[in-house]
Protein backbone atom coordinates (compact mmCIF):
# COMPACT_ATOMS: atom_id res chain seq x y z
CA UNK A 1 0.00 0.00 0.00
CA UNK A 2 0.93 3.28 -0.72
CA UNK A 3 1.72 5.48 2.38
CA UNK A 4 -0.65 8.25 1.37
CA UNK A 5 -3.53 5.65 1.18
CA UNK A 6 -5.73 5.59 4.26
CA UNK A 7 -5.25 2.15 6.05
CA UNK A 8 -8.78 1.01 6.86
CA UNK A 9 -7.88 -2.62 7.48
CA UNK A 10 -4.59 -2.49 9.59
CA UNK A 11 -4.93 -5.97 11.11
CA UNK A 12 -5.82 -7.82 7.92
CA UNK A 13 -3.77 -11.01 7.74
CA UNK A 14 -1.76 -11.55 4.74
CA UNK A 15 -1.27 -7.04 4.87
CA UNK A 16 2.12 -8.02 3.64
CA UNK A 17 1.43 -10.39 1.01
CA UNK A 18 -1.49 -7.99 -0.07
CA UNK A 19 0.57 -5.41 -0.56
CA UNK A 20 3.03 -7.54 -3.27
CA UNK A 21 0.19 -7.75 -5.15
CA UNK A 22 -0.93 -5.89 -7.93
CA UNK A 23 -3.97 -3.60 -7.85
CA UNK A 24 -3.69 -1.85 -11.17
CA UNK A 25 -5.23 1.65 -11.20
CA UNK A 26 -7.61 1.84 -14.50
CA UNK A 27 -9.28 -1.23 -13.84
CA UNK A 28 -12.86 -2.32 -13.07
CA UNK A 29 -12.66 -4.52 -9.90
CA UNK A 30 -15.96 -7.09 -9.57
CA UNK A 31 -15.86 -8.46 -6.11
CA UNK A 32 -18.06 -11.00 -4.35
CA UNK A 33 -19.64 -10.13 -1.22
CA UNK A 34 -21.39 -12.29 1.00
CA UNK A 35 -24.75 -13.96 0.78
CA UNK A 36 -26.30 -13.88 4.40
CA UNK A 37 -23.14 -14.44 6.88
CA UNK A 38 -20.96 -10.81 6.70
CA UNK A 39 -18.01 -12.53 7.70
CA UNK A 40 -17.71 -14.69 4.02
CA UNK A 41 -15.94 -12.27 2.38
CA UNK A 42 -12.43 -12.75 1.30
CA UNK A 43 -9.09 -10.44 2.16
CA UNK A 44 -8.47 -9.71 -1.16
CA UNK A 45 -12.41 -8.28 -1.98
CA UNK A 46 -11.56 -6.40 1.54
CA UNK A 47 -8.46 -5.18 0.40
CA UNK A 48 -9.54 -4.28 -3.48
CA UNK A 49 -12.66 -2.25 -1.62
CA UNK A 50 -9.99 -0.78 0.73
CA UNK A 51 -8.06 1.06 -2.62
CA UNK A 52 -10.93 1.53 -4.63
CA UNK A 53 -11.24 5.29 -5.92
CA UNK A 54 -15.59 4.24 -5.36
CA UNK A 55 -17.69 1.61 -5.54
CA UNK A 56 -20.29 1.04 -8.09
CA UNK A 57 -23.65 -0.61 -6.44
CA UNK A 58 -26.55 -2.54 -6.58
CA UNK A 59 -28.16 -0.62 -3.37
CA UNK A 60 -26.05 2.39 -2.26
CA UNK A 61 -27.67 1.29 1.55
CA UNK A 62 -27.30 -1.77 1.53
CA UNK A 63 -23.36 -1.62 0.11
CA UNK A 64 -23.04 1.11 2.96
CA UNK A 65 -24.27 -1.24 5.25
CA UNK A 66 -21.40 -3.89 4.36
CA UNK A 67 -18.37 -0.76 4.11
CA UNK A 68 -19.70 0.29 7.80
CA UNK A 69 -19.26 -3.28 9.09
CA UNK A 70 -15.86 -3.16 8.13
CA UNK A 71 -14.76 0.33 8.36
CA UNK A 72 -14.51 1.68 4.60
CA UNK A 73 -15.88 4.83 3.41
CA UNK A 74 -16.01 4.93 0.05
CA UNK A 75 -17.94 7.14 -2.53
CA UNK A 76 -20.85 4.65 -3.41
CA UNK A 77 -22.72 4.97 -6.93
CA UNK A 78 -26.01 3.35 -7.99
CA UNK A 79 -25.66 0.78 -10.52
CA UNK A 80 -28.78 -1.08 -10.82
CA UNK A 81 -30.82 -2.84 -13.35
CA UNK A 82 -32.96 0.50 -14.54
CA UNK A 83 -29.83 2.49 -14.98
CA UNK A 84 -26.72 0.04 -15.71
CA UNK A 85 -25.87 1.17 -19.30
CA UNK A 86 -25.67 5.05 -18.02
CA UNK A 87 -24.10 4.04 -14.77
CA UNK A 88 -21.23 2.47 -17.52
CA UNK A 89 -21.06 5.54 -19.16
CA UNK A 90 -20.09 7.28 -15.93
CA UNK A 91 -17.78 4.24 -14.57
CA UNK A 92 -15.79 4.41 -17.88
CA UNK A 93 -15.35 7.95 -17.97
CA UNK A 94 -13.45 7.49 -14.16
CA UNK A 95 -11.11 4.46 -15.09
CA UNK A 96 -10.42 6.94 -18.24
CA UNK A 97 -9.08 9.44 -15.13
CA UNK A 98 -7.32 6.38 -13.99
CA UNK A 99 -9.64 5.15 -10.87
CA UNK A 100 -9.96 1.72 -9.41
CA UNK A 101 -13.30 1.33 -9.58
CA UNK A 102 -14.85 -1.74 -7.20
CA UNK A 103 -18.74 -3.11 -8.70
CA UNK A 104 -20.49 -5.15 -5.99
CA UNK A 105 -24.20 -6.50 -5.86
CA UNK A 106 -26.29 -6.71 -2.61
CA UNK A 107 -25.34 -10.33 -2.72
CA UNK A 108 -23.17 -12.61 -3.95
CA UNK A 109 -20.94 -12.27 -7.44
CA UNK A 110 -22.36 -9.38 -9.30
CA UNK A 111 -24.00 -10.26 -12.76
CA UNK A 112 -24.74 -13.87 -11.51
CA UNK A 113 -29.10 -13.14 -11.67
CA UNK A 114 -27.33 -9.82 -10.59
CA UNK A 115 -26.73 -6.33 -12.24
CA UNK A 116 -23.49 -6.05 -13.57
CA UNK A 117 -22.96 -8.30 -17.04
CA UNK A 118 -23.71 -4.81 -18.89
CA UNK A 119 -21.25 -2.96 -17.30
CA UNK A 120 -18.29 -5.40 -17.58
CA UNK A 121 -19.31 -5.51 -21.45
CA UNK A 122 -19.09 -1.96 -21.74
CA UNK A 123 -15.74 -1.38 -19.95
CA UNK A 124 -14.22 -4.39 -21.51
CA UNK A 125 -15.67 -2.68 -25.26
CA UNK A 126 -14.05 0.56 -23.50
CA UNK A 127 -10.88 -1.52 -23.18
CA UNK A 128 -10.33 -1.52 -19.81
CA UNK A 129 -9.33 -4.11 -17.98
CA UNK A 130 -11.59 -6.05 -15.49
CA UNK A 131 -10.80 -8.25 -12.16
CA UNK A 132 -12.62 -10.77 -11.00
CA UNK A 133 -12.39 -10.91 -7.02
CA UNK A 134 -14.43 -13.95 -6.10
CA UNK A 135 -16.43 -15.00 -3.38
CA UNK A 136 -19.79 -16.72 -2.42
CA UNK A 137 -22.43 -17.23 -4.91
CA UNK A 138 -25.91 -18.61 -3.59
CA UNK A 139 -25.79 -21.54 -6.18
CA UNK A 140 -22.18 -23.00 -5.83
CA UNK A 141 -22.53 -22.88 -2.18
CA UNK A 142 -25.70 -24.99 -2.22
CA UNK A 143 -24.02 -27.45 -5.13
CA UNK A 144 -21.15 -27.95 -2.25
CA UNK A 145 -23.98 -29.48 0.34
CA UNK A 146 -25.89 -30.98 -2.34
CA UNK A 147 -24.45 -34.72 -1.93
CA UNK A 148 -25.64 -35.23 -6.09
CA UNK A 149 -22.69 -37.04 -7.92
CA UNK A 150 -23.33 -35.31 -11.48
CA UNK A 151 -20.35 -34.22 -12.68
CA UNK A 152 -22.12 -31.08 -14.50
CA UNK A 153 -25.04 -28.40 -13.16
CA UNK A 154 -27.40 -26.57 -15.35
CA UNK A 155 -28.14 -22.61 -13.96
CA UNK A 156 -31.48 -22.32 -14.59
CA UNK A 157 -32.14 -19.16 -12.14
CA UNK A 158 -35.24 -17.79 -11.52
CA UNK A 159 -38.37 -19.70 -13.37
CA UNK A 160 -40.74 -17.33 -14.99
CA UNK A 161 -43.69 -16.19 -12.40
CA UNK A 162 -46.86 -17.49 -14.73
CA UNK A 163 -47.70 -20.83 -14.40
CA UNK A 164 -47.86 -22.11 -18.18
CA UNK A 165 -44.59 -20.36 -19.21
CA UNK A 166 -43.13 -21.61 -15.60
CA UNK A 167 -44.89 -24.92 -16.86
CA UNK A 168 -43.22 -24.50 -20.27
CA UNK A 169 -39.62 -23.96 -18.92
CA UNK A 170 -39.42 -27.18 -16.66
CA UNK A 171 -40.19 -29.27 -18.99
CA UNK A 172 -37.74 -28.05 -21.29
CA UNK A 173 -35.40 -28.79 -18.70
CA UNK A 174 -36.83 -32.46 -18.14
CA UNK A 175 -34.03 -34.01 -20.37
CA UNK A 176 -30.68 -32.40 -19.11
CA UNK A 177 -28.73 -35.04 -17.45
CA UNK A 178 -26.81 -32.33 -15.24
CA UNK A 179 -28.06 -31.27 -11.85
CA UNK A 180 -30.45 -28.54 -12.25
CA UNK A 181 -29.91 -25.00 -9.91
CA UNK A 182 -33.44 -22.70 -9.74
CA UNK A 183 -33.14 -19.71 -7.59
CA UNK A 184 -36.31 -18.84 -5.71
CA UNK A 185 -37.79 -15.54 -4.11
CA UNK A 186 -39.37 -16.61 -0.98
CA UNK A 187 -43.28 -15.58 -1.74
CA UNK A 188 -43.36 -18.19 -4.67
CA UNK A 189 -41.76 -21.34 -3.20
CA UNK A 190 -44.90 -23.41 -2.50
CA UNK A 191 -45.77 -23.08 -6.75
CA UNK A 192 -42.34 -23.70 -7.67
CA UNK A 193 -42.42 -26.60 -5.87
CA UNK A 194 -45.77 -27.96 -6.98
CA UNK A 195 -44.90 -26.82 -10.51
CA UNK A 196 -41.23 -28.82 -10.44
CA UNK A 197 -43.44 -32.32 -9.02
CA UNK A 198 -45.65 -31.71 -11.56
CA UNK A 199 -43.36 -31.75 -14.78
CA UNK A 200 -40.60 -33.96 -13.58
CA UNK A 201 -40.82 -37.51 -12.68
CA UNK A 202 -41.62 -37.38 -8.88
CA UNK A 203 -38.56 -40.11 -8.17
CA UNK A 204 -36.09 -37.40 -8.96
CA UNK A 205 -33.83 -36.19 -6.02
CA UNK A 206 -34.57 -32.57 -4.77
CA UNK A 207 -32.40 -30.15 -2.36
CA UNK A 208 -33.54 -27.09 -0.21
CA UNK A 209 -30.94 -25.04 0.34
CA UNK A 210 -32.53 -22.27 2.92
CA UNK A 211 -31.23 -19.17 4.10
CA UNK A 212 -27.57 -20.12 3.81
CA UNK A 213 -24.52 -19.02 5.64
CA UNK A 214 -27.86 -17.13 8.22
CA UNK A 215 -28.84 -18.11 11.04
CA UNK A 216 -31.86 -20.19 10.10
CA UNK A 217 -30.05 -21.85 7.44
CA UNK A 218 -31.78 -25.08 6.18
CA UNK A 219 -30.60 -28.31 3.97
CA UNK A 220 -32.99 -30.69 3.57
CA UNK A 221 -33.24 -33.29 0.61
CA UNK A 222 -36.08 -35.66 -0.28
CA UNK A 223 -38.04 -36.96 -3.37
CA UNK A 224 -39.51 -34.09 -5.78
CA UNK A 225 -42.72 -36.52 -4.46
CA UNK A 226 -41.76 -35.81 -0.89
CA UNK A 227 -41.33 -31.93 -1.59
CA UNK A 228 -44.94 -30.46 -1.00
CA UNK A 229 -45.33 -32.20 2.19
CA UNK A 230 -41.71 -31.04 3.50
CA UNK A 231 -42.39 -27.24 2.80
CA UNK A 232 -46.03 -27.60 4.27
CA UNK A 233 -44.82 -28.74 7.39
CA UNK A 234 -43.18 -25.40 8.95
CA UNK A 235 -44.72 -22.25 8.08
CA UNK A 236 -41.04 -20.60 8.30
CA UNK A 237 -40.30 -22.47 5.05
CA UNK A 238 -42.04 -20.73 3.03
CA UNK A 239 -40.18 -17.52 3.85
CA UNK A 240 -36.24 -17.09 3.44
CA UNK A 241 -34.06 -17.12 0.46
CA UNK A 242 -34.24 -20.79 -1.56
CA UNK A 243 -31.69 -22.58 -4.28
CA UNK A 244 -33.49 -25.69 -4.94
CA UNK A 245 -31.62 -28.33 -6.76
CA UNK A 246 -32.96 -31.09 -8.70
CA UNK A 247 -31.42 -34.08 -9.68
CA UNK A 248 -30.51 -34.11 -13.66
CA UNK A 249 -32.17 -36.73 -15.79
CA UNK A 250 -30.79 -40.20 -15.69
CA UNK A 251 -27.91 -40.67 -17.88
CA UNK A 252 -29.37 -42.69 -21.34
CA UNK A 253 -27.55 -45.79 -20.75
CA UNK A 254 -28.70 -45.78 -17.00
CA UNK A 255 -32.12 -45.43 -18.06
CA UNK A 256 -31.79 -48.34 -20.65
CA UNK A 257 -29.83 -50.44 -17.99
CA UNK A 258 -33.08 -49.56 -15.32
CA UNK A 259 -35.90 -50.43 -17.82
CA UNK A 260 -34.13 -53.62 -18.53
CA UNK A 261 -33.37 -54.71 -14.97
CA UNK A 262 -37.58 -54.01 -14.55
CA UNK A 263 -38.51 -56.32 -17.22
CA UNK A 264 -36.00 -59.02 -16.59
CA UNK A 265 -37.18 -58.92 -13.06
CA UNK A 266 -41.04 -59.40 -14.53
CA UNK A 267 -40.25 -61.72 -16.87
CA UNK A 268 -38.35 -64.08 -14.41
CA UNK A 269 -41.60 -63.84 -12.03
CA UNK A 270 -43.32 -65.72 -15.10
CA UNK A 271 -40.68 -67.89 -16.95
CA UNK A 272 -37.20 -69.75 -16.37
CA UNK A 273 -33.92 -67.72 -16.40
CA UNK A 274 -32.85 -68.64 -19.48
CA UNK A 275 -36.03 -67.88 -21.43
CA UNK A 276 -36.60 -64.69 -19.33
CA UNK A 277 -32.72 -63.49 -20.70
CA UNK A 278 -33.61 -64.55 -24.05
CA UNK A 279 -36.56 -62.60 -24.47
CA UNK A 280 -35.50 -59.33 -21.97
CA UNK A 281 -32.61 -59.59 -25.16
CA UNK A 282 -35.66 -59.25 -27.63
CA UNK A 283 -37.58 -56.54 -25.61
CA UNK A 284 -34.40 -53.83 -24.38
CA UNK A 285 -31.99 -54.68 -26.99
CA UNK A 286 -29.47 -55.20 -24.39
CA UNK A 287 -26.60 -57.88 -24.26
CA UNK A 288 -28.28 -61.92 -23.51
CA UNK A 289 -25.62 -63.05 -21.90
CA UNK A 290 -25.06 -59.44 -19.56
CA UNK A 291 -28.95 -60.49 -18.69
CA UNK A 292 -28.74 -64.02 -18.34
CA UNK A 293 -26.39 -63.21 -15.61
CA UNK A 294 -28.04 -60.58 -13.64
CA UNK A 295 -30.96 -63.20 -14.27
CA UNK A 296 -28.99 -66.12 -12.51
CA UNK A 297 -27.97 -63.29 -9.55
CA UNK A 298 -31.81 -61.97 -9.07
CA UNK A 299 -32.94 -66.12 -8.99
CA UNK A 300 -30.10 -66.66 -6.44
CA UNK A 301 -31.27 -63.24 -4.16
N1 LIG B 1 -25.66 -12.79 -7.15
C1 LIG B 1 -26.20 -13.75 -6.22
C2 LIG B 1 -25.32 -15.02 -6.25
O1 LIG B 1 -24.18 -14.93 -6.68
O2 LIG B 1 -25.77 -16.07 -5.79
C3 LIG B 1 -27.65 -14.08 -6.49
C4 LIG B 1 -28.57 -12.90 -6.45
S1 LIG B 1 -30.23 -13.29 -6.83
C5 LIG B 1 -30.95 -11.68 -7.05
C6 LIG B 1 -30.91 -13.67 -5.27
C7 LIG B 1 -31.33 -15.12 -5.19
O3 LIG B 1 -30.18 -15.90 -4.86
C8 LIG B 1 -32.33 -15.39 -4.06
O4 LIG B 1 -33.67 -15.19 -4.49
C9 LIG B 1 -32.06 -16.85 -3.76
O5 LIG B 1 -32.67 -17.69 -4.71
C10 LIG B 1 -30.54 -16.91 -3.95
N2 LIG B 1 -29.87 -16.63 -2.67
C11 LIG B 1 -29.16 -15.53 -2.33
N3 LIG B 1 -28.70 -15.63 -1.08
C12 LIG B 1 -29.15 -16.82 -0.60
C13 LIG B 1 -29.01 -17.50 0.65
N4 LIG B 1 -28.34 -16.95 1.65
N5 LIG B 1 -29.59 -18.71 0.79
C14 LIG B 1 -30.27 -19.28 -0.23
N6 LIG B 1 -30.43 -18.67 -1.43
C15 LIG B 1 -29.88 -17.46 -1.61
Amino acid sequence: MNSSEPNFLPDLPLQDELSRQAFPLSALYVVATPIGNIADISLRALKVLTLADAVACEDTRNTALLLQRYGISKPLIAAHEHNEREAAEGLIARLAAGARIALVSDAGTPGVSDPGARIVDAVRDAGYKIVPVPGASAAVTALSVSGFLHAHFYFAGFLPAKAKQRDAAISALRPIEATLVFYEAPHRIVETVEALADNLEPTRQVVFARELTKLFEEIHRCSLAEAGAWIAADPHRQKGEYVVLVEGAAAQGEADAADAERILKILLAECPVKQAASLAAQITGQKKNALYERALQLKDE
